[in-house]
């Protein structure tokens, strides 16, 4: 294409660890610079952002598109949107609520012709570990997965098995040859179908019912047990949306024993609390629950310490009526959250007002994840080499959420509403742009982004 070479300036560019007034040059499609500002060469074409804040674009690796099979709920076309007018450039996609669920190269195969000239950022996905694949751990590693998730409790729908520590153990030898992360939703359903049964004649419609229907419990067994399996397995483990922060001593005693072991968490964990779910609300059914205020704040200590090592956004839609919003039952309104398009203001508005820097949010938002899907070379940094991702983002504005702004497929968000401090102006992908103030300007550009294979890798 010949594309010239350009520069991307501001006063605030944040890269790693550092935060100035840099200029990002951009070759094709890379970064081929990262100067101050003051020395970017005169034959340069320059696009100055004053005093906007330019980000890395945003990579989630908790996300699910629901393509092909849930199409109603979700997809590539509107998610990939919504992600874009969120300073996202890249989501690594959730094996499950597709359809196929992606536990087979021929289930990932449909979804690469699903998602062809759909996206407008680019994408990856991790493949599924249930009870009765083994044999597809490998085959679905060399096709390109960035790794494996898995629940160890019912997932809310039928084609995805859920496993035990038995199905675990019998798994792990031929998951630990792929070196890739093995993704855990962390929740035993010892504690929560014992819990439940007490609660057969309470009002549903009470968020505090739902609550105590999903104890810490749940989380701390299982993330005993996950503990435990990958001190015995070496395997890299990563706990996905952390929810309870009584976990955290346990995770940052493993950690401190040099565990291969990483966890992340949520916005809605990070920013809402159940003293403030009203009851029917069941726009904030999510699993594991939204718990107390003082939990929040120990999520967010978990976060200074490093306990917590990503933010990402478990974007979860389903069709406005399987939230069932006027019987408001949380026993029976799907579990989920969609977000994507709202993460980077909802943490910013919560960040920067316990003293969190921009730094720390390209840190949680774009590299942690990238680095756990394994393409830290491709993405996820203001770097020399890495995509020319980058997102325009004003630290300062403030707004309120409407439908408007939302983008994915059916406008219902628990943050309607809500005003919100930083506001994503424009996203580029690979040096161009792809959101613009409400727009999205140019092609569908995005592409299948894997890590090494593999396949490359062993061969
Ligand atoms: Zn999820």
């Amino acid at each position: 294409m010949g594309m010239a070479v350009q520069a991307f300036t501001s006063s605030r560019v944040v890269l790693p660890g550092e935060i100035g007034a840099f200029a990002i040059i951009v070759e094709e499609e890379r970064i081929v610079g990262t100067v101050p500002r003051s020395e970017v060469p005169h034959s340069v074409q320059v696009t100055d952002f004053g005093d906007l804040a330019i980000l890395p674009g945003l990579v989630d690796s908790h996300i699910h598109i629901n393509e092909p099979g849930r199409t109603e709920w979700e997809g590539f076309r509107t998610a990939t949107r919504a992600a874009a007018a969120g300073g996202y450039t890249m989501l690594v996609d959730m094996p499950l609520n597709c359809v196929p669920a992606t536990t087979s190269p021929e289930a990932l195969e449909s979804k690469r012709k699903a998602a062809q000239g759909q996206c407008q950022v680019d994408w990856a996905a991790w493949g599924g570990l249930v009870a009765d694949n083994h044999e597809q751990i490998a085959p679905l590693a060399a096709a390109g997965v960035c790794g494996f998730k898995c629940f160890l409790i019912h997932p809310g729908i039928e084609e995805f098995k859920m496993v035990n520590e038995e199905h675990l153990r019998a798994a792990l030898p031929y998951f630990k040859k792929t070196e890739l992360p093995l993704l855990v939703h962390a929740e035993l359903p010892g504690p929560i179908d014992s819990e439940t049964e007490q609660l057969t004649h309470a009002d549903w419609r009470v968020y505090q019912t739902y609550l105590k229907s999903r104890p810490d419990e749940a989380e701390l067994s299982a993330i005993a047990m996950v503990i435990r399996l990958c001190e015995e397995s070496g395997c890299q483990i990563h706990i996905v949306h952390l929810s309870t922060s009584k976990a955290l001593a346990r995770l940052r005693d493993a950690k401190r024993r040099g565990l291969p072991i990483t966890v992340e968490t949520c916005p809605h964990y990070l920013h809402l609390c159940s003293e403030e779910i009203s009851n029917g609300a069941t726009l904030n059914k999510c699993a594991p629950p939204i718990r107390d205020r003082a939990n929040r704040e120990a999520l967010w200590q978990g976060l200074r310490e490093a306990v917590i090592d990503l933010v990402v956004t478990d974007h979860s839609p389903c069709t406005p009526a399987m939230k069932q919003l006027e019987r408001g039952d949380f026993r029976s309104a799907w579990g989920g959250i969609p977000s994507v398009s709202l993460a980077l203001s909802l943490m910013w508005t919560e960040a920067s007002r316990r003293n969190f820097s921009l730094i720390d949010i390209a840190r949680w938002m774009a590299e942690g994840p990238a680095r756990l899907a394994g393409i830290e070379e491709r993405k996820g940094r203001l770097a020399v080499g890495l995509d020319a991702d980058m997102v325009v983002f004003d630290p300062e504005a403030e707004w309120a959420v409407t439908p408007n702004e939302l983008h994915y497929r059916h406008a219902i968000s628990p943050y309607m509403g809500e005003r919100l401090r930083g506001k994503v102006l424009t996203t580029f992908l690979r040096g161009e742009c792809v959101y613009k103030e409400a727009s999205f300007p140019g092609e569908l550009r995005g592409r299948e982004c894997t890590r090494k294979t593999f396949a490359t890798h062993h061969n």
